[in-house]
């Protein structure tokens, strides 16, 4: 049931948290500001909250989400029963909020994406738009290698044929009804960023300045960037599957023009000499046979994970806020 408080949309900020004790205590003031500042405007209902979900955090996150929720009534906390990644936590805040929001935006902890963009996004939403993707303008305070590495994930998804927003991460609105079709894609491997562009609706951009983390170290270092990207495109594109069908034409018909050059040469009365051009090509062939096998391999796996259908979450607590209308603490 929407939760509306008159005409004004309910709107549930979602802040996944994994060991952020260094930022949060600064992210909940500058959440805070810009939520009573979009209320003081009219521009969201005063029921409004900011849901910190901490995803299986081993320092004092869950204990700070607790203090601020006591000390101010636009704080719910969601606590996670183990790490489950950012993008299952994510998942686990939205779901949680779709019970009371009209509307949901998505924030990293460390205040890299600007709150203050909040305030145009909502501004859409009222204009009718059920998804806003917040787009970066400058990747300015990046590191160099981190900004290479993103430029060549996303034209790499594109040629995929990934439809993915160029430069958007997890900063985004989303309404009600689009939170409603997110919850249908039950899928294991969850990759948020190909997955909310299928579900329609009219979308929109708000661009703004990415800034360095406040504090802290990025909670994706070299491997986990890799295994990000890597499942971000075996989760959404079957494309490497026909890679490897290519890659097999194409050798088949190298080796018949191969043959046919022994013929030729057999028939001119030469001996084809051999030793290191059959050595390659059995190990050349060889190796892009493992390397396909492994490829395939990777996508059953995947099916594997998929068709158990195991939980991608676990809640342990929920504490709703108090400006929260609606619901019980469960
Ligand atoms: N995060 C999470 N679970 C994880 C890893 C990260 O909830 O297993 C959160 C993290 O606290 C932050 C967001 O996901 O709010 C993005 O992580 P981070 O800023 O470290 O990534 P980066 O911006 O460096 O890509
Ligand atoms: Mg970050």
């Amino acid at each position: 049931m929407p939760v509306t408080s008159g005409t004004l949309p309910v709107l549930g900020i979602v802040v996944p948290c994994y060991n952020e004790e260094e930022v949060l205590p600064e992210t909940v003031v500058r959440l805070s500001r810009v939520l009573d500042s979009l209320v003081g405007d009219k521009l969201v209902a005063p029921g409004s909250f900011m849901l910190f979900v901490d995803d299986g955090s081993r320092d004092k996150t869950w204990e700070l989400i607790e203090r601020y929720r006591r000390s101010n009534p636009r704080v719910a906390g969601l606590k996670l029963a183990r790490n489950a990644g950012h993008q299952n936590a994510l998942l686990a805040g939205l779901n949680r909020a779709i019970r009371t929001v009209d509307c949901a935006i998505s924030i990293d902890a460390d205040l890299q994406d600007d709150p203050e963009a909040m305030r145009e996004f909502i501004v859409k939403f009222h204009e009718g738009y059920d998804i806003v993707y917040g787009v970066r303008q400058s990747r300015a305070t990046d590191t160099a290698f981190k900004r290479g590495t993103a430029q060549t994930f996303y034209k790499m998804m594109r040629k995929l044929g990934a439809n993915i927003e160029y430069n958007h991460a997890d900063y985004r609105l989303m309404s009600r009804r689009a939170l409603e079709q997110l919850d249908r894609f039950k899928e294991v491997n969850v990759f948020l960023r190909g997955i909310v562009p299928m579900i329609g609706f009219k979308s929109t951009k708000v661009y703004f300045d990415r800034h360095e983390r406040f504090a802290g170290e990025s909670k994706y270092p070299l491997k986990k960037m890799l295994s990000f990207a890597w499942d971000g495109i075996t989760s959404l594109s079957v494309t490497p599957i026909r890679l490897v069908t290519l890659a097999g034409f194409v050798l088949f018909v190298v080796s018949v023009l191969a043959g046919l050059y022994a013929i030729v040469q057999k028939l001119a009365g030469n001996t084809v000499s051999g030793w290191a051009s059959l050595m390659l090509s059995i190990w050349f062939v060889g190796g892009i046979q493992l390397i396909s096998l492994g490829l395939i391999g990777e996508y059953i796996g995947k099916i594997y994970k998929e068709v158990k259908h195991r939980p991608l979450y676990i809640v342990e607590t929920n504490l709703t806020a108090q400006s929260e209308t609606g619901t019980g603490t469960a």
